[in-house]
């Protein structure tokens, strides 16, 4: 099973819909930290949901689907790319303690300050133009209900999601409805077969949607509809951290903090949280950080300066 992200239409109502899963690249997160049952399994319903967005971006950049938390993760985070490459990361609390059954609530909500954010970050920006990030509170008891909440509200469009998540993969169900762009003849009779698509996927149980691959769920859940499918795309893990990016960001702290941690520490080793993968930076690589123009140049590893 390879992961894949399928789009379909259906023929005689204004709805349009996704259906992903997601084993190999969720592994691949699975494969560089470990993670309590609670939180994998939210973490995996959010790469669902995060692919599921993404596949309808409007440009060429990515999502970023955040979830700040008050209880014992502090962070949950998920990006996906308009190439529906995923990377993904969780930071707990120290000492967390966290029942395998533990609900959102518990996890990111426990005082009710918990927030959700989505950042839209084009790849090509434009000078001075930023990311667009919305940040809400967190409404609603599953990621699935928190992101329906947030579409709502910050795009005015009917989405509705069904996410579910083991250890194995993650699989998830959108279902948005097209906006009414004034030339439909009966906008009730268009709500009713909205209501008809959702309340046919409201059947869908966790363990159903666990144990089945997404073609023989749309088969199940619309064979008397017609519905028309696309091409299928194919999620994949990728990590885009890199030597350039530790720099930039080491110099973005300030020639001070770094010459104050070098002090304590002798040498900066980052790790980066979502790959594992190392970056040293001694004492020399620190300073050339601050006196080379182009960071490229301060940026390359030990014994690959170029002369
Ligand atoms: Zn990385």
């Amino acid at each position: 099973m390879s992961d894949t992200l399928q789009r379909f239409m259906f023929d005689s109502s204004p709805v349009r819909g996704e259906l992903v899963e997601i084993a190999e690249a969720w592994q691949q997160v699975q494969e560089r930290r470990t993670y309590p049952r609670a939180v994998a399994i939210v973490l995996g319903e959010m790469m669902a949901a995060a692919s599921l967005l993404s596949a309808n971006l409007k440009f060429n950049g990515a999502i970023i689907m955040q979830i700040h938390g008050d209880g014992p993760v502090q962070l949950l985070v998920v990006e996906c790319d308009s190439a529906l490459r995923l990377r993904a990361t969780a930071k707990l609390a120290p000492d967390p303690q966290i029942a395998d059954d533990a609900s959102l609530r518990d996890l990111v909500n426990l005082h009710g300050q918990g927030r959700f954010a989505i950042t839209l970050d084009p790849a090509d920006k434009l000078p001075g133009q930023q990311a667009y990030q919305g940040i809400v509170s967190l409404d609603g008891d599953s990621v699935a209900t928190v992101i329906e909440n947030y579409m709502l509200r910050s795009e005015q469009l009917d989405t509705r999601l069904w996410l579910a998540a083991d250890d194995k993969v993650t699989r998830g169900l959108l279902l948005q409805k097209l906006p009414d762009e004034g030339g439909t003849p009966s906008p009730q009779a268009d709500n009713d077969r909205w209501e008809h698509v959702v309340t046919l996927a409201s059947t869908l149980r966790t363990d159903e949607m666990l144990s089945t691959d997404i073609m023989t769920l749309l088969n199940r859940l619309y064979w008397e509809e017609q519905v028309r499918v696309f091409e299928p795309r194919h999620p994949s893990f990728h990590c885009g951290c890199s030597r350039e990016k530790v720099g930039n960001m080491l110099k973005m702290l300030g020639q001070e903090e770094i010459a104050s941690a070098l002090a304590d520490l002798g040498g900066l080793d980052i790790d980066c949280d979502f790959c594992g993968q190392q970056y040293a930076f001694d004492a020399v690589d620190c300073a050339q950080l601050f006196t080379t123009d182009t960071l490229a140049d301060a940026v390359q590893p030990p014994g690959q300066q170029q002369h």
